[in-house]
């Protein structure tokens, strides 16, 4: 399935057609590269460019095991616009039983090493395994959705993974996202109509309130420069330090 961009915006036009040349690049250097998606507005636009355009690029996501039913039902609406399902992830069971019976279901709440750790199991370890023997991965991070992105770059060496990292759309702003997804009638979690401009796990979203950083509704409880899951390590300002695995209880650490 081709897409026509021919009657698009003239911005947008542009960007798109940056985009989708943006995404045949890589496609040409890392012919294994994969898109990482978190089902979020961004990675539908992705998703769009490269299976709308039968991009030879791998669209995968990770089920952490705690999202919303609004997020995995976006799977099997992907897989029926496009013909293509989308791969997905598990965490590995046993990880994930050990760590709850030690430290409970809800853990992340009490320190940022037991929020580190919950992620590390849930979604850095099988990203790892996801991204193993790829050589690139796409993300659909933006610089102006969080303190910790500012800086963010087109391309950068992923030192914590080992592989070259790409965010074509690092330059676009919130409103080309959503210009985009509505031109194209691209599928998207009803949760973004539901004040939630970011979706991670359901426990560790909610909704924001106006005026209100785009990312505010993530962790919501640390502080905005801890606001990492441990996949996008290299944009905190100091490297996370290994996951720890503290008793239940122990005091929040700040990097
Ligand atoms: S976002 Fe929350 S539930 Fe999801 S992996 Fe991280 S700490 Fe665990």
């Amino acid at each position: 399935m081709g897409i026509e961009a021919g009657s698009l915006p003239p911005e947008l036009e542009r960007r798109w057609a940056d985009l989708l040349e943006r995404l045949q690049r890589i496609a040409q250097r890392y012919p294994q590269a994969a898109c990482a998606s978190s089902l979020a507005a961004e990675d539908m636009v992705l998703t769009h460019a490269i299976l709308g355009s039968g991009l030879n690029l791998a669209v995968f996501s990770l089920d952490t095991g705690r999202l919303h039913a609004e997020t995995l039902a976006l799977l099997d609406r992907i897989h029926q616009r496009y013909g293509r399902p989308v791969e997905v992830w598990h965490p590995d069971p046993q990880a994930v039983q050990e760590h709850v019976q030690e430290h409970g279901a809800y853990a992340f709440y009490e320190s940022l090493a037991l929020r580190k750790a919950c992620c590390h199991i849930r979604k850095v370890e099988p990203l790892r395994r996801a991204l193993r023997g790829r050589g690139a991965w796409i993300t659909g991070q933006r610089r102006e959705q969080a303190a910790t992105r500012h800086e963010l770059p087109l391309e950068e060496d992923d030192a914590v993974f080992g592989l070259r990292k790409f965010n074509p759309l690092a330059d676009w702003s919130h409103e080309d996202i959503w210009q985009t997804i509505r031109w194209f009638d691209i599928p998207y979690n009803p949760l973004h109509d539901q004040g939630y401009p970011s979706i991670g796990c359901e426990p560790c979203t909610r909704a924001i309130k106006p005026g209100e950083d785009l990312r505010a509704g993530r962790w919501w409880w640390e502080s905005a420069d801890s606001k990492e899951c441990g996949l996008h390590a290299g944009n905190l300002r100091t490297a996370a330090p290994p996951p720890a695995q503290p008793g239940r209880g122990s005091a929040p650490t700040q990097e």
